[in-house]
């Protein structure tokens, strides 16, 4: 079954859109079979893997209003990863949900039956702490969580802290913190350098080791609709995101049990 991993933070540019995209293609290049969600009515994940948000035959909303399956809207892109994209339609779901019984629920529910598919769902959250993000939280297995190292970055954390908390309390127990990830890294900038400091003190292991730095190719990618390894797999940034896949998937690797060697000790 698909670990979901959700990329949310509530602050806008933080870089959730870049790295749900570029750890898609990282995993996928690391052969794990990934599907990424654009859970954004502002469409950037889709326009970033190249395909055109506005010429979707299906799209998210279609799936959120039970109208298509996930299965009848999900499109491979040229990446190695599955995409189901999104565009501006995608607010009018969260109108709709307003109305619907469970509605906390039913990005999960409409999940269900492609979980078997892949070894990862992303999903790229947006910049609010609305109803679509809380669909998110509640279908994920953990939230991923891109920081800049900025003076403002550790205010917007507490209250989606909080709202993590408010999940695994009352909708999704299992809810875990999958890491907080330091994006747009300038190691010149002293301030930078501080706040994750900061950052380590509050939250130690739960900071992911590896930094994403602030590097051009990252931000010239999307023009192409392509991720960065396809783009310039050389860059500092597709080595990052290469990095933060490869951290990311060690753990799970880690932690899943030994089936064969409990056999052996039971037997
Ligand atoms: P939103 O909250 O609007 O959804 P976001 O959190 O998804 O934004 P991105 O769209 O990923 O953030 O990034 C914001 C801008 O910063 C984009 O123009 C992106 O290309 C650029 N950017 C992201 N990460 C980097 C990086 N490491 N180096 C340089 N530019 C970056
Ligand atoms: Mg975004």
């Amino acid at each position: 079954m698909a670990k979901v991993i959700a990329v949310a933070n509530q602050k806008g540019g933080v870089g959730k859109t870049t790295t749900s995209v570029n750890l898609a293609a990282s995993m996928s290049a690391a052969d794990r079979k990934v599907l990424l969600i654009d859970l954004d009515p502002q469409g950037n994940a889709t326009m970033g893997c190249g395909v055109n948000k506005n010429e979707l035959d299906l799209s998210l909303l279609d799936v959120m209003l039970l109208e298509a399956t996930a299965l009848e809207a999900i499109s491979q892109t040229d990446h190695g990863f599955d995409l189901l994209g999104s565009n501006a339609d995608l607010t009018a779901a969260e109108v709709e949900l307003m109305k619907a019984n469970k509605r906390e629920f039913r990005l999960f529910d409409v999940l269900k039956p492609v979980q078997d598919r892949y070894d990862y769902i992303l999903i790229d959250c947006p910049p609010a702490l609305n109803s679509l993000t809380l669909n998110a939280l509640v279908a994920a297995h953990s939230v991923l969580v891109p920081m800049q190292c900025e003076y403002y970055a550790l205010e917007g954390l507490a209250s989606l802290m909080n709202t993590v908390e408010q999940i695994c309390e009352h909708l999704n127990p299992d809810l875990k913190i999958e890491g907080l990830v330091r994006t747009m890294f300038d190691p010149r900038n002293s301030l930078s350098n501080d706040v994750s400091r900061h950052l380590i003190e509050h939250f130690q292991s739960k900071v992911l080791r590896t930094i994403i730095p602030r590097n051009v190719r990252l931000a010239e990618a999307p023009s192409h609709g392509l991720p960065v390894l396809l783009y310039d797999r050389r860059s500092r940034g597709a080595l990052a995101y290469l990095g933060l896949a490869g951290e990311i998937i060690r753990r799970e690797v880690r932690k899943t049990p030994l089936v064969s060697k409990q056999q052996t000790m039971e037997v």
